[in-house]
């Protein structure tokens, strides 16, 4: 997701807490200082003058001091990364969030000023495809839907009409039901991948043959307009330009979205197909 250009600071948030590896720092405590910005548009408030508008800073850094002060963390590095996917959760107007955790007497036997840890944490957005030829397809879709939608941060935008398809590669099997997500996600692409893989696995995926029968697969096509070449992951999806049961889903889903390296749209690259 493209990152906003306004942003909400607040800076220098003093609290108390019990984080730390040491014995002592978890039973005296100590203070922290917590830097918050997020990336949202300003501009729903700036021009309506409303508050629900935009996020409320008073009670943000309520929910900081209740999300940072729940548990007693060995590191902040855990604290920061638990602060920042809390916050994204609570505030959906927000693409992103940088939270900083300041530790200014950390056990450190040397002078210092001060110690920190950065984390900037954003949402996503990813078109998956669905594909389904053995068993109750359109039930097993459902249900990869609800399990998708269980997860913490993920939501589904919107969804194409499931199309009938004939098989593609290994023709000698069921058709197919084929649809695609646009989805909003906190996870980064190797997490959602695996998340993915975990939901095919409980609804009974067996790799037996490539390009074979199966209860249901989840392919990433693009991850925001990242670009992704590695043995595991391969983002915007290598084949999806000769796929039509991915484009015709994905233009009905976004005709505007565009492949981050060749620019085309799905209704483009259809039209390539037909050459
Ligand atoms: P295809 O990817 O050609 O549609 P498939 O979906 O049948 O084939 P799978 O058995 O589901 O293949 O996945 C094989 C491997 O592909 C997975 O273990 C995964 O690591 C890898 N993979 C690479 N890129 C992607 C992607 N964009 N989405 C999903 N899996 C991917
Ligand atoms: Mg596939
Ligand atoms: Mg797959």
């Amino acid at each position: 997701m493209k990152k906003s250009t306004d942003e909400i600071r607040i800076i220098g948030l003093k609290l108390y807490a019990y984080h730390g590896c040491l014995e002592e720092e978890k039973e005296k405590g100590q203070e922290f200082t917590i830097d918050i910005t997020f990336h949202l548009s300003l501009l729903p408030a700036g021009l309506t003058d409303n508050l629900d508008k935009t996020i409320n800073y008073a009670e943000a850094c309520e929910y900081t001091c209740e999300v940072f002060s729940k548990y007693k963390y060995n590191l902040i590095e855990t604290a920061a990364e638990d602060v920042a996917n809390a916050l994204l959760l609570k505030y959906e107007l927000a693409d992103s969030v940088d939270v900083t955790v300041y530790k200014p007497h950390a056990p450190i036997m040397h002078d210092f000023e001060n110690v920190c840890v950065s984390v900037s944490r954003t949402r996503h957005i990813a078109y998956i495809a669905v594909g389904s030829n053995l068993g109750e397809s359109k039930d097993t879709i459902e249900k990869a839907k609800e399990m998708f939608c269980k997860l913490e941060g993920n939501e589904i935008l919107k969804e194409a009409t499931l199309i009938t398809t004939k098989p593609y590669g290994v023709t000698d099997q069921p058709d197919f039901i084929n649809g695609l997500w646009k989805v909003k996600t906190l996870l980064e692409p190797f997490d959602l991948l695996k998340k993915l893989n975990e939901i095919e696995a409980r609804l009974g995926r067996e790799r037996l043959i490539h390009w074979g029968p199966r209860t249901i697969d989840l392919d990433i096509i693009y991850f925001d307009d990242e670009v992704i070449n590695t043995e595991k992951l391969t983002v915007p999806h290598i084949d999806m330009a000769n796929r039509e049961f991915v484009l015709k889903p994905l233009s009905e889903v976004d005709p505007y979205v565009r492949h981050p390296l060749t620019g085309l749209r799905a209704e483009d690259m259809l039209k390539n197909l037909e050459k």
